[in-house]
């Protein structure tokens, strides 16, 4: 078993390079070495797809994408000068079970993150002093010897988006009572496709 990422901070925080081999197996983890080098005008967005094993569990306790289950990263990875945005769509094929039938349920995985991560201390101050003062709790995650992690990103969103309580999208085949199959809890969290497209405007 892999040991939880949870504690990331405060971790060996000295110089340290290279070792990038093995590393890079997750398709979460990109190494922006470049791009961190890259100042003014060759600083543009750069647009990355990987495809790989989750390299633990994603999801909650229902619904997940299992660890080792392929998932497919599209990424937009924009150099803040210390930093790096990153914008990427996560998708993979969830497991899970239904919370009335106990059917299985493979629906896919579609998340969207959004998430700067700082590649120096010195990212977050400046103009942000104020609000790093309140102590939010929401810490900017590092880029550790040039790579940076989505994991733990992804499980943070995973955890807020995917339904508590999942269940058969059209309805259960056993002791779901005729015509009561909708408005269960949970199906206000899926978005409408009709709408899907619109939701980067929003
Ligand atoms: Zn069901």
């Amino acid at each position: 078993m892999t040991q939880h990422s949870g504690l990331c901070q405060s971790r060996a925080r000295g110089p340290a390079q290279g070792k990038l081999v093995g590393a890079m197996k997750s398709p979460l983890k990109f190494d922006v070495t470049e791009l961190l080098r890259s100042q003014g005008t060759d600083a543009l967005p750069e647009h990355r797809v990987q495809t790989g094993p989750a390299p633990e569990r994603i999801g909650v306790e229902m619904i997940g994408i299992p660890e080792g289950t392929e998932v497919k990263v599209d990424a937009t990875l924009t150099p803040l000068g210390s930093g790096v945005l990153v914008d990427a769509d996560v998708t993979g094929t969830l497991s899970g079970e239904c919370a009335r039938c106990l059917a299985e349920l493979h629906p896919e995985l579609d998340l969207h993150v959004s998430q700067v991560f700082s590649a120096d201390e010195s990212f977050v101050s400046g103009d942000e002093a104020e609000e790093e003062d309140r102590g939010s709790g929401d810490e900017v995650p590092e880029i550790k010897d040039g790579i940076l992690d989505l994991l733990q990103t992804v499980i943070d969103e995973a955890g807020l988006s995917l339904p508590f309580a999942p269940t058969c999208e059209e309805g259960c085949d056993v002791d779901a009572p005729d015509g009561v199959t909708t408005g269960v809890s949970g199906e206000e969290e899926r978005v409408d496709p009709r709408w899907s497209g619109l939701e980067k405007f929003l």
